[in-house]
């Protein structure tokens, strides 16, 4: 017997796991008949005996993603399931097919317009169950192609490439969601701008694709030394930005350090051998967020960077907001 879906073994080596219909049909002799049918098909039929359960099963986040509603039935009917899965506005889409005797057009209308995707009549035709069935899995099937497409889009337009990091855009925004949250918590919010030092020479060097190797491991160096619910994005070139919530200037500086630490510390593994990389840090933060801070903040960090590159890298700076006030820990 089968034991894929129904159509999927047509050539093809891929064995699926069946997929689950969800079954809810009061009437034992139909439920026999549709368990049977629908099992000799390929797919993993969960039964419902009335719509109360029927809803259960749905609303549940596993729940089938392909259903059949009896129309009629105690308590809630399939039309009222149906409405309510669709209230319900869940992701990934449930594809719905009603199951009725009812044949008058406005009965069908209004079944439709509850949110059903398709309806067959009773007595049905076990061929045509069988290809509408396979319609709805299709449907299915597009819809969750759309949404990986649309959540791989959405992970381009905010996260970078190289790094796996939020991107400049995505990290300016977490930036201004902290400074508001900041304000409305009256918790103070710093941030940390680190740049690697001489890199020019790491590409001049050993290559382009080694200081991608050099950048890809600063990335992860650095995530891995922040808290977690710290944020950090690549903010230009060879620049990050680190975003600290509930951080006051003292436990600023000390992670600065300790990242900077992280660089000095441990060399970069590289195909061709290890490589020293340093990097610099500029501090900022503020005691008291205002919402639109948030260009102030980075000018200063900024600020502090540069001085910090100023003074002979591989160190860190602060700044607590347009003043940068000068502060080597080396
Ligand atoms: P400083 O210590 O003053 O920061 O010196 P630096 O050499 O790090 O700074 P500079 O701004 O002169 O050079 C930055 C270099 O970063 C130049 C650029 O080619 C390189 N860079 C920027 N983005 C990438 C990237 O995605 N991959 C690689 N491999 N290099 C990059
Ligand atoms: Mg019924
Ligand atoms: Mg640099
Ligand atoms: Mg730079």
């Amino acid at each position: 017997m089968e034991n894929c879906v129904d159509g999927q073994m047509g050539g093809s080596k891929v064995v699926a796991a069946p997929m689950q219909v969800l079954v809810a049909e009061d009437s034992p002799i139909f439920q026999r008949m549709l368990h049977h049918m629908l099992s000799k098909w390929g797919y993993d039929v969960v039964p419902a005996s009335d719509g109360e359960e029927a809803w259960h099963l749905l609303r549940n986040e596993n729940g089938p993603r392909l259903a059949i509603l009896d129309w009629m039935m105690p308590g809630l009917d399939g039309v009222e399931v149906c409405r309510k899965a669709r209230a319900l506005g869940r992701e990934p889409y449930t594809y719905i097919l009603l199951l009725t005797a009812r044949t008058e057009r406005s009965d069908l209308v209004e079944g439709m317009e509850a949110g059903a995707d398709d309806y067959v009549t009773k007595p049905f035709n076990a061929h045509e169950l069988r290809v509408r069935l396979r319609a709805g899995r299709r449907i299915l099937d597009l819809q969750e192609e759309l949404v990986r497409a649309r959540e791989a889009l959405r992970r381009q337009a905010t996260h970078d490439g190289l790094t796996g990091l939020w991107n400049r855009t995505a990290i300016l925004e977490v930036l201004k969601k902290e400074l508001v949250r900041g304000n409305r918590e009256s918790t103070p919010v710093a941030v940390l701008m680190a740049d690697l030092d001489h890199f020019k020479q790491v590409n001049d060097t050993h290559g382009h694709l080694a200081g991608d190797a050099v950048l890809q491991q600063a990335a992860r160096r650095m995530q891995s030394g922040l808290r977690r619910y710290d944020s950090l994005g690549r903010y230009g070139g060879e620049e990050f930005l680190a975003v600290l919530p509930g951080c006051e200037g003292a436990g600023a500086v000390a992670q600065a350090e300790r990242l900077r630490e992280s660089f000095r510390g441990q060399s970069f593994e590289l195909p061709g051998g290890s490589l020293a990389v340093t990097c610099s840090l500029g501090v900022s933060w503020t005691d008291a967020p205002q919402t639109d801070q948030a260009e102030a903040l980075l000018r200063s960090a900024d600020q502090a960077l540069y001085l910090a590159k100023d003074h002979g890298r591989n160190r860190v700076e602060i700044a607590w907001m347009e003043a940068a006030v000068g502060c080597s820990t080396l």
